[in-house]
């Protein structure tokens, strides 16, 4: 059976040619592939990479383990929010393995036939990476079961009382499965990964190295401090910090003499409107419409969504947490409520907003 299915416009790679996207033929119009330049910037071995120490290590036992017992690696469930490094660890791993690769994505698995063929085409010990893995249709994600448990797959064929199943064994394969959204995988899915690892926001330490690591391979020269300033207002995350480093060379290249200093980060990343905590105008429109239209909160996130004209989806993997994470923001069981320093980031004071509902409303006995 294998090799007789099509195979989808998602390429077959090899651990010899493991890039960070297919071949260009193969691109899936709906998912963002990365630059020549971001594929510069990516770390090729785990090795290489910063950061994510502890997952860095459990994936290395376990990969290593494997690889003693010659079996194939377990699943692999990585969530966190964008940019952390989920399609890194997933593209060093098979190369770690010495195995192939196939790049899916869970946008465009809309029915169990549009996975059979990476299923089918999957070689002995390769690995098979799913981004986006919450948005797998459920008749999918059921049909993976069998797959992910015994390898094995149940076609049913024809209809009626003429149907009939025809079960399909597969060569042993790793998913390795990305979301942002950890919520929204059922629980028998994600029982059936071995291995479930979050990636969490980067230090700044962190990330200025990964800052200074990419000025190198840009070939561009960077202040120490430059660097800390960069990293400092990158949301603890290494896209975000390469994203930036990029716009303060092209400044650096228009305005000053190339060289990126503490001054020149600072005036371009202010020309970009990122603010002292790292925030983009979009993040700071998100704060400032509970402020304004909510009066600091609490309010539910598909409120804020409708009145920002955006996915309640995006806000909550991708402009959300890091709110939390830096303390902007909280969520109650009524809704998302500015705290004291998100106020105070926006320039208002508390008190001229509060109402009863706020966390932050707090009656106060008199004095005697
Ligand atoms: P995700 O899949 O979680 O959205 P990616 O793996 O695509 O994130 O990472 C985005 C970019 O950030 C990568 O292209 C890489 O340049 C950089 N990056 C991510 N994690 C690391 C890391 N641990 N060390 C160095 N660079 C990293």
């Amino acid at each position: 059976m294998a090799g007789q299915t099509e195979m989808p416009r998602e390429a077959i790679i090899t651990p010899a040619n493991i890039q960070d996207s297919p071949t260009q033929d193969a691109v899936p119009t709906q998912v963002d592939w990365p630059t020549e330049e971001d594929r510069a910037l990516r770390p090729q071995k785990m090795a290489e990479m910063i950061g994510q120490r502890d997952v860095f290590r459990r994936l290395e036992i376990s990969i290593r383990a494997s690889q003693k017992r010659k079996e194939t690696l377990g699943h692999i469930l990585l969530d966190g929010p964008p940019g952390l490094g989920k399609t890194t660890f997933a593209t060093c791993i098979p190369r770690e393995l010495g195995v192939s690769m196939q790049i899916g994505n869970g946008a465009t698995l809309k029915s169990p036939k549009d996975v059979v063929p990476y299923l089918t085409n999957a070689e002995e010990g390769s690995v098979l990476f799913i981004d986006e893995i919450h948005r797998m249709q459920k008749s999918v994600e059921e049909f993976l079961y069998p797959a992910m448990e015994d390898f094995r797959i149940d076609l049913t064929l024809g209809e009626g009382i003429n149907a009939r199943t025809l079960n399909i064994q597969l060569k042993p394969f790793t998913l390795i499965g990305a979301t942002t959204r950890s919520g929204l995988i059922s629980a028998p899915l994600r029982d059936r990964f071995q291995i479930r690892e979050h990636l969490d926001f980067y230090s700044i330490e962190e990330l200025s190295v990964i800052i200074r690591r990419s000025s190198g391979k840009l070939n561009i020269k960077i202040e120490d401090d430059a660097a800390y300033e960069i990293a400092f207002r990158s949301r603890g995350t290494p896209r975000l910090a390469n994203n930036r480093l990029r716009w303060v060379r092209d400044y650096a290249d228009a305005k000053a003499n190339g060289e990126i200093t503490l001054s020149v980060a600072m005036e371009a990343l202010e020309m970009q409107g990122i603010d002292k905590l790292g925030l983009d105008p979009q993040d700071r429109r998100f704060l400032d419409t509970i402020l304004r239209v909510f009066r600091g909160g609490p309010v539910g996130l598909e409120s804020i969504a409708h009145t920002l004209n955006l996915e309640p989806d995006t806000l909550s993997a991708e402009i959300e947490p890091f709110m939390l994470r830096s303390e902007l923001l909280i969520r109650t069981p009524k809704g998302r409520c500015l705290t004291e320093k998100g106020f105070r980031h926006l320039g208002a004071n508390p008190s001229d907003y509060l109402t009863m509902d706020s966390p932050l409303f707090k009656i106060t006995e008199p004095q005697p």
